[in-house]
């Protein structure tokens, strides 16, 4: 069959356009079905009917084409839109992701030298540019868990490309994530695969810079989960209580104001040692993250972030103190300063943000003081409670700090704290 030519579209192929917009599923099955239809076919502008769907934003639409064999990568658009481009433009994010699992390339340019991803940075839509930056083909890893050329051994041992392909897909680049996710993999948690991960990081991120369309922000990720890797791997050859260490030196506060300078300057040092210093992404984070002082914004951690996912981070959702991931709905009940995305990362900070919560418990007040006691008892009826359960909260953090102390590297002014059971645990959800 001959290659469709734009705007030769039969009767069925303009009606199944009509039916993309009107969202009829069934009816676009029946006609893709009876074969009367071209999956592929072009209007006059040169866009197929996946174009279309993803454009108008009908998932289920763009599902049941590529199920019929709609061609992702088709770029007869007369301005040399592809159908990633008009998902990112539609700003569905489910749509963006689908597009990319088929196939869809991500450095093709229209006609004006723009990708998907600047498209729909553009229209401002953000999740998708997010979706599309942090995309990477699970078989683009597997190519490294065969044997290549005289090799005998792959340099990814298969059970490792799982674990370390959803590592590469996070698009929460907070450390203390990263090394949650490495630590929540027993096979990762392991000097041999460590090495052997970072390794296969460091000539990803080298074939993304030497690939024809230089990719600097997949290069720069790749090299940054690579230092991380890289830092696992130290503290699990010199430290007793391995990655618990290094989560505890990421998230351990400064004295003057709680900020987790340890933090700050092991991303900034990542950044740094990016090993192409001819980029221009790395001259640019350079450049943003060296005038400021530690302690300042913008931290290393939100310009990397930035830049890698194409996100304004922490401008409207609630970020985990403790792991950086969205949508964080819990509160440090003492202060109320601090967001938590779970208990665990809240019992992780607690060895540090004790030092401030009463501080900040106290600004908090002191912002209140003008206000009458009777608007605070109307925000929380049931301060007695709260109490309770705070002083409970407090108890319980200490003791599990007691007994870790015990197992060995906790710092010695933790072992005078009271001992209580470990049992219960209290939580405000706002
Ligand atoms: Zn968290
Ligand atoms: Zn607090």
């Amino acid at each position: 069959m001959a290659a469709p030519q734009k705007g030769d579209l039969s009767e069925s192929e303009r009606k199944i356009l009509q039916l993309i917009d009107a969202g009829d599923v069934k009816e676009v099955d029946r006609l893709l079905a009876s074969n009367a239809v071209r999956v592929n076919c072009l209007d006059e502008y040169g866009m197929t009917p996946l174009m279309h769907a993803a454009y108008k934003g009908k998932e289920d639409m763009c599902r049941l084409l590529l199920q019929h064999g709609a061609d992702v990568n088709c770029n007869q658009h007369e301005y040399g839109y592809t159908a990633l481009m008009f998902a990112g433009l539609s700003g569905k994010t489910t749509i963006t992701s689908m597009m990319l699992e088929a196939g869809a390339e991500t450095d093709v340019v229209n006609s004006v030298g723009r990708t998907a991803a600047q498209m729909a940075a553009f229209v401002g839509q953000h999740d998708c540019v997010t979706v599309i930056n942090n995309f990477f083909s699970r078989s683009r890893l597997e190519f490294y868990t065969k044997p290549q050329g005289q090799e005998k051994e792959p340099l990814l041992p298969p059970v490792l490309a799982e674990p370390l392909h959803k590592i590469i897909m996070t698009a929460n680049l907070n450390p203390v994530k990263i090394v949650m996710l490495v630590k929540e993999n027993p096979v990762l948690v392991d000097m041999a695969a460590l090495e052997k991960c970072y390794q296969v990081m460091n000539l990803l991120c080298e074939q993304c810079v030497k690939q024809q369309d230089m990719n600097e922000v997949l290069a720069m990720k790749m090299h940054y989960i690579s230092c991380v890797l890289q830092k696992c791997l130290a503290f699990l050859q010199k430290r007793d209580d391995k990655l618990d260490a290094l989560v505890k030196s990421l998230l351990r506060g400064r004295e003057s104001d709680g900020f987790p300078q340890y933090q700050e300057k092991f991303i900034r040092d990542c950044i740094k040692k990016f090993p192409y210093c001819e980029a221009t992404l790395l001259q640019q984070l350079v450049r943003s993250i060296t005038p400021v002082e530690i302690g300042n914004d913008p931290t290393a951690y939100s310009v990397l972030t930035q830049a890698l996912t194409g996100q304004m981070a922490f401008v409207d959702a609630d970020y985990c103190v403790t792991c950086g991931e969205r949508g964080a709905d819990k509160r440090c009940s003492l202060c109320k300063a601090v967001t938590y995305c779970s208990l665990n990362c809240q019992k992780l900070h607690w060895f540090t943000h004790k030092k401030m919560c009463r501080s900040l418990r106290e600004q908090d007040a002191d912002l209140d003081k003008d206000t009458p006691r009777l608007k605070e008892l109307k925000d929380d009826e049931s301060d007695l409670v709260m109490e309770t359960a705070n002083f409970l909260q407090e108890l319980v953090l200490r003791a599990e700090e007691k007994v870790a102390a015990a197992a060995g590297g906790c710092p010695a002014e933790l072992l005078a704290c009271p001992s209580t059971s470990t049992e219960g645990q209290s939580f405000t959800r706002d």
